[in-house]
C-alpha cells in the first residue's frame, strides 16, 4: 500500500465507514468522460455517475468552461444582502424547466440541507396558519439524507435510524407501495397511507416522498398511480406535498423530473445531485408562491435558514450550463438508448438462481440478489473487470453517465453477469 493510502486509512473518514476497519479505497488520479483513471494507471468505466451526479461525464468541456469563466470573476460572495447573475440566471433556468406554479427558490448547499429547509417551510406554513401540525407522513424504504430531520423521514428500520433513534422526531410511516412501475396497479396499495393520513391529518405538516424511484432505501420503482393518489389525498385534506427529486431529477428516469410520470405538481420540490452535473455541491428547494407568501407575510416569521455558501456563484454557473446542455435535448435519446440496452442485456439475469429481481427504469438498473453481497470482494472484482460499480446489501445497481456508449455499457453489464455467477462474492 502506498504512503498516501496509509495516511488515508489512518486519518480520513469515508462515507458510511469505520475509522478502524474501513472498506478498501481506490485512488483516482483523474476522471474523463465515462472513465475514472486510477493512480496505478488503470482505467475503469464509471457505472455510478458519482452517486447519480456526473450525468454528462467527467471533465465536460462546457462545464469546465463555465467554472473557469466564473472563477476569474468571483468564486464566492455572501448571499445576505448581495445577489449576482449566476444565481439569477440559474433560478431563471430552473423556473423554465419546472411547472409554472413552482417559482420561489431557496439555494442550499447539499441535498440533505434542502430537505431540512423544505421541512422547516412546511412546519412554518402550518404554524402561521395556526394549525400546529408537527409530524411528517412518508413511506417506508425512503431515503432523504443524513442530517437529523432528513433522517427522521428515512426508513425507520435501517441502521442509521437505529443509531440515532433517541434524538429523532417521531414521524409517520406508511407501508411502501407494492405495485411496481410497470406492473398492475393494486388499489389496496394506498390503504396504509390513507389510514395514517385520515387518523393523523390534524397534526401532519406535510407528506414527503421520493417520486417513483426509492433510492438507497431499496431501489424500488413504484406505480405512478400511487403518486397520483397521494397528490389527490394531500389536496383533499390540505396537506403539503414535498417531492424529493434529489436523485431522480434532471432526466435520470426518462422524464426531466420523476413526478412527471404521474402528471402531478408538488407543492415543494427538492433538487440536488445532478444539478451541477456532478461538479460542485448545490441544491435547491422550490415552493409555490402561496406557500412562500404565507410564511413571509407573517412578521416576525421569516425563513430562518442561510448557509454560508448559499447561492455559491461557481456552483450556480456550472448548474446553469448543465441545464443548458440538458435543454438541448440529447439526454432523452441517451436515456432511451441506455434503457433499451439495459432491458435487452440485463433482464435475462432475472432467471439466475442467485437473482431475486431485475428492475430497469430510464438510466437506472437494479439487480436485487437473493443473498447479501460481500461488498469488499465484489467491488474488487468489478475493478479487476475494468468497471466502477458500488453494490450494497443485496443490490447491484447502475446509474451510468448519460453519455455512455453501447460498448462501454455492455462492459458494465457483462461485469455484473460475471459477478452474479460467482458464489464467492456473496455472504449468503
Ligand atoms: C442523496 C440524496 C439526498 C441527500 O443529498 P446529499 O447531497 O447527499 O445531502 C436526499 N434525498 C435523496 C433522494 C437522495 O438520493
Amino acid at each position: 500500500m502506498n504512503q498516501y493510502l496509509q495516511f488515508n486509512f489512518k486519518h480520513i473518514w469515508h462515507p458510511y465507514d469505520s475509522m478502524t476497519t474501513p472498506f478498501p479505497c481506490y485512488m483516482v488520479h483523474n476522471a474523463h468522460g465515462i472513465y475514472l483513471n486510477l493512480i496505478n494507471g488503470v482505467k475503469i468505466i464509471d457505472g455510478m455517475s458519482s452517486w447519480w451526479s456526473a450525468i454528462h461525464g467527467y471533465n465536460h468541456p462546457r462545464l469546465n468552461m463555465a467554472l473557469k469563466n466564473q472563477i476569474d470573476k468571483m468564486s464566492h460572495v455572501m448571499f445576505g444582502g448581495i445577489t449576482h447573475l449566476p444565481a439569477i440566471q440559474l433560478c431563471q433556468k430552473l423556473i423554465s424547466i419546472l411547472p409554472k406554479q413552482l417559482e420561489c427558490i431557496f439555494l442550499a448547499d447539499s441535498g440533505s440541507v434542502s430537505i431540512e429547509v423544505a421541512m422547516k417551510v412546511a412546519l412554518q406554513y402550518s404554524n402561521v396558519l395556526n394549525k400546529h401540525k408537527k409530524v411528517f407522513l412518508t413511506i417506508r424504504n425512503g431515503y432523504h439524507g443524513d442530517t437529523f430531520s432528513a433522517m427522521s423521514v428515512c426508513d425507520p428500520d435501517n441502521s442509521i435510524h437505529n443509531l440515532y433513534f433517541k434524538f429523532l422526531p417521531k414521524n409517520l410511516f406508511a407501508y411502501s407501495p407494492t405495485s411496481s412501475f410497470l406492473g398492475q396497479w393494486k388499489h389496496s396499495d394506498i390503504n396504509s397511507f390513507l389510514n395514517l393520513l385520515i387518523t393523523h391529518k390534524s397534526i401532519i405538516a406535510a407528506v414527503i416522498l421520493e417520486p417513483i424511484v426509492q433510492g438507497v432505501g431499496g431501489m424500488k420503482f413504484y406505480h405512478a398511480e400511487y403518486l397520483k393518489q397521494v397528490r389527490f389525498l394531500c389536496d383533499k385534506h390540505q396537506i403539503l406535498l414535498i417531492i424529493d427529486e434529489i436523485a431522480t431529477g434532471f432526466g435520470r428516469t426518462g422524464k426531466m423530473f420523476a413526478y412527471e410520470h404521474a402528471k402531478i405538481i408538488p407543492d415543494i420540490v427538492c433538487l440536488g445531485k445532478a444539478l451541477t452535473g456532478g461538479t460542485m455541491t448545490l441544491s435547491a428547494m422550490v415552493t409555490k408562491r402561496e406557500i412562500a407568501n404565507v410564511i413571509s407575510n407573517h412578521e416576525p416569521y421569516k425563513l430562518m435558514h442561510g448557509p454560508t455558501f448559499m447561492g455559491n456563484p461557481l456552483a450556480c454557473s456550472v448548474a446553469c450550463e448543465n441545464i443548458n446542455i440538458l435543454q438541448e435535448g440529447m439526454w432523452k435519446k441517451q436515456i432511451y438508448n441506455i434503457e433499451k440496452q439495459l432491458k435487452k442485456e440485463l433482464l435475462p439475469l432475472m432467471n439466475h438462481p442467485y437473482v431475486f429481481d431485475v428492475r430497469i427504469l430510464g438510466g437506472i438498473a437494479v439487480v436485487e440478489c437473493k443473498y447479501i453481497i460481500n461488498v469488499k470482494l465484489m467491488q474488487k472484482f468489478f475493478v479487476d473487470h475494468g468497471v466502477w460499480i458500488k453494490p450494497f446489501k443485496k443490490l447491484i445497481y447502475l446509474t451510468p453517465p448519460y453519455i455512455i456508449d453501447s460498448v462501454s455499457l455492455a462492459k458494465l453489464i457483462h461485469a455484473i453477469q460475471y459477478a452474479i455467477h460467482n458464489k464467492l462474492l456473496f455472504l449468503k
